[in-house]
């Protein structure tokens, strides 16, 4: 039935809610009393929820974060010792800020731990490294000779 090749460039739209409501009624219509365009929308809707999962980045649990925050807080910790902040650069709030943005910078790196991975990096100075069964954070000074206190955070899954 050629009515319904043409139809099939609509049940994309159904499928993404582009059609009007009585377009849409009319098609769910004819898709009930037809063979060809229900298994037609059937597999679209297979490819729809395939490519969701494709592009879907793998999360860490709830319970990965918890331990990727106590890694964090331990290797910066293990890196403010050996980082020089100088004195007068040093006020409280940036330092009660440096949790909160360790963890900022985490949330972006796990995003990108694809590409971190790739890179070869030759670390300016040995930096300290948290790691567990799944995760290993390294924590070096950004720009050593600054010393300003900057911290390169990376996170990558072990
Ligand atoms: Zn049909």
């Amino acid at each position: 039935m050629g009515g319904c090749d043409k139809l099939e460039l609509k049940l994309g739209a159904l499928l993404d809610g582009e059609l009007d409501s009585q377009e849409e009624q009319e098609l769910r219509a004819h898709v009930a009393g037809c063979h060809l365009c229900r298994s037609r929308l059937q597999s679209f809707q297979v490819l729809e929820r395939e490519a969701v999962a494709a592009f879907r980045a793998p999360e860490p649990t709830e319970n990965e974060w918890g331990r990727i925050g106590a890694g964090i807080r331990e290797a910066v910790a293990g890196a403010r010792k050996t980082v020089a902040f100088p004195r007068a650069q040093r006020s409280p709030l940036i330092e009660a800020l440096v949790p909160a943005f360790a963890l900022a910078a985490c949330l972006v790196i796990v995003v990108v731990i694809g590409i971190l991975s790739r890179v070869n990096r030759e670390p300016p100075r040995a930096p300290d490294v948290y790691s567990s069964k799944e995760y290993e954070i390294r924590v070096e000074p950004l720009a050593p000779e600054d010393e300003d206190g900057a911290l390169w955070i990376e996170v990558t899954r072990g």
